[in-house]
């Protein structure tokens, strides 16, 4: 059986970026492709498997074919983006990867069904070399993810560009004891650094500071101090400046906060669902992610418990499980993508501001005012930030009616 060559040069580039010689990648081989990645060029099944063999052998690791589906080398995303130009629903989608399959890598059987509310797309190989056909089929369905994903094509980015640096410390002799941690926030819009320290178990404090848009926190020590002074309040700077760091700074660079519209796919296949960072990515100073990844399990747990009940009747459990579950947690994240869209606040700030930006950003602003004056006002907000109370609470009338008061008055 011949296979497009394609298809084994993505292990290989895998396997060359992972550091493993060419020579010993192809030395299996009968018959070396002069060029793996033509589109015509095709190799022969056996030295498709022994390569992937040898592959496995070398890297010794077990998610192999998942990280190799995952890595993508830009001839694989060219047949992905083919395949989306030629399909405008994911059952075409479907319809023509199998169809791309059955051509270029005949190996593996795909069978597609559909019925009203679910896909299933079962792909097989009929011999017995168990372990290389997992790395194989694992491999190509997460292509196929990746194929729905795109042609999905919903999704929201806030383009922020946050850059985190985290530094511990031994705690001074004289720090103050009575601190639970310490905030430091930014003067936005016109700059974006901030900080938080922590204590930590053994003694200790972790700091990190962060900065948007290029302003990013220094990876050495005395750089990390110097950005950690120009803070709006010297706090944090005057707590650390003497005590002895613990370990190297760690640093983090996220670019954008990013809501995938699932709930938008009218038919997945089944079994398939997304949750946490994979769904909607807050951007980490939020501090949210975590939060909201449990409280999506809280919601698929009981939604799999209520159709624990329909196991071993006449009906599949799983029917219906992923349309209910993305249209439930829309509200969950409701709260914490509102406060992710304040991140607009800043003007390089890319993506599609909200209608009402500019209001809400100015009743934002008589919040914060109000929230210095009056202690039950600053705790509403910490609440709503911490996803203990939803954002609707802060427009709650009596609020609301003071912070119109305020908004009426120049600060
Ligand atoms: C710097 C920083 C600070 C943060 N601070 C906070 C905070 O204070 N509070 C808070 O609530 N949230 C915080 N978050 C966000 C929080 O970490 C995430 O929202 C949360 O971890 C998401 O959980 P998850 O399970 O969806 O994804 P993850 O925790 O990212 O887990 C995904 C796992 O899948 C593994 N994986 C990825 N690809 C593959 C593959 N192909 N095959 C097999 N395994 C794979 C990864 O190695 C990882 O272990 C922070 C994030 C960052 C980056």
């Amino acid at each position: 059986m011949q296979l497009l060559a394609l298809h084994l040069n993505s292990f290989i580039d895998y396997a060359r970026l992972r550091g493993m010689p060419y020579e010993t990648i192809a030395s299996g081989m009968s018959a070396l492709p002069t060029d793996g990645t033509d589109p015509s060029t095709t190799i022969d099944e056996e030295d498709f498997y022994v390569v992937i063999e040898r592959i496995f052998a070398y890297l010794n690791d077990d998610l192999f074919g998942i990280r190799v589906g995952n890595h993508l080398n830009l001839n694989t995303l060219g047949a992905i983006y083919r395949i989306s130009l030629k399909s405008v629903t994911i059952q075409e989608a479907l319809y023509v990867c199998q169809a791309y399959l059955k051509k270029t890598l005949p190996l593996i059987q795909v069978v597609n069904s559909m019925d009203d509310d679910s896909a299933t797309i079962r792909l097989y190989i009929e011999n017995d070399r168990y372990q290389i056909n997992r790395i194989i089929l694992e491999t190509i369905l997460m292509v196929v993810a990746r194929e729905i994903k795109i042609i999905s094509g919903e999704e929201t980015e806030v383009g922020i560009d946050i850059a985190y640096s985290t530094a511990v410390f031994e705690k001074p002799e004289d720090a103050p004891s009575a601190w639970k941690g310490v905030i430091v926030l930014p003067s936005a819009p016109g700059d974006s650094r901030g900080a938080f320290l922590s204590p930590i178990e053994n003694n200790q404090w972790i700091v990190s500071v962060g900065g948007n848009h290029g302003d990013a926190p220094p990876g050495d020590m005395e750089g990390f101090l110097a950005f950690v002074k120009t803070l709006r309040t010297t706090t944090i700077y005057d707590a650390i400046k003497g005590a002895k760091p613990v370990g190297q700074i760690v640093r983090y660079l996220l670019p954008c906060s990013a809501r995938r519209h699932f709930e938008a796919i009218q038919r997945l296949p089944r079994g398939l669902l997304a949750i946490g960072d994979a769904i909607c990515r807050f951007n980490p100073v939020f501090g949210q992610g975590m939060s909201v990844a449990a409280q999506e399990a809280v919601i698929l747990n009981r939604l799999l418990g209520a159709r624990a009940g329909d196991m071993g009747r006449d009906m599949d459990p799983l029917d219906g499980l992923a349309s209910a579950f993305f249209a439930e947690i829309q509200c969950v994240l409701e709260t914490p993508w509102g406060i992710a869209t304040s991140d607009f606040i800043y003007p390089k700030t890319r993506g599609e501001r909200p209608a009402n930006f500019e209001q809400r950003l100015q009743f934002n602003k008589a919040l914060v005012r109000l929230g210095a004056q009056d202690a039950s006002i600053h705790k509403l907000m910490t609440e709503v930030n911490h996803l203990l109370k939803p954002q609707s609470a802060l427009r709650e009338p009596e609020v609301a009616e003071r912070v119109a008061k305020l908004m009426a008055t120049p600060a």
